[in-house]
């Protein structure tokens, strides 16, 4: 689901690696309008439960797993800042593009590099709305990234623990 405008090729590539990982299918649902008037105006932030609340009102939960996308930055409760966050409960994922861009870091912008990033966070986000948890594995999908550098060390799949795990879940 697209957090306002979200390049729609970008979204395509995105379901079509997911399918590949998750072993199902992937649709791009509706645009969610979200105004900028949303964000906690001193830290010209999203606060994520807040985009979670209106993404499960605009479409109520069924039995798939739901993934947002967002230019918006993030944070919660005891995190200055998120790359992405999931909802086990409403098995609903968020992932911010705001500090997975090179731009963010003085660096020239990298498409690429950028999707490499959003898979490897939606993986891990959809991997938490399914019930996994954080893995110790550092180049295992499932591994918080708390900077870009952990998300650039880490794949775009589950280690071999985490894929037991999410076959477990799934049956
Ligand atoms: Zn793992």
């Amino acid at each position: 689901m697209p957090i306002n405008a979200i390049d729609r090729a970008f979204l395509s590539r995105l379901s079509f690696c997911l399918e590949e990982r998750f072993i199902t299918t992937f649709s791009i649902g509706d645009r969610l309008d979200v105004p900028s008037g949303a964000l906690n105006s001193q830290r010209s932030q999203m606060f994520v439960n807040s985009l979670v609340s209106r993404i499960i009102r605009a479409a109520p939960v069924d039995d798939g797993l739901r993934l947002a996308i967002t230019e918006y930055d993030l944070y919660k409760t005891g995190h200055r800042f998120l790359f992405g966050d999931a909802d086990r409960q409403s098995a609903v994922a968020v992932v911010s593009l705001h500090r997975l861009r090179g731009e963010f870091y003085g660096e020239e912008a990298d498409q690429n590099l950028l999707f490499q990033r959003v898979l490897k966070e939606a993986v891990c986000g959809l991997g938490r709305a399914m019930g996994l948890k954080a893995c110790y594995d550092a180049r295992c999908a499932m591994h918080h990234s708390s900077s870009v550098f952990e998300t650039d060390n880490k794949m775009s799949h589950f280690c071999e623990q985490c894929d037991k795990r999410s076959r477990a879940e799934r049956s």
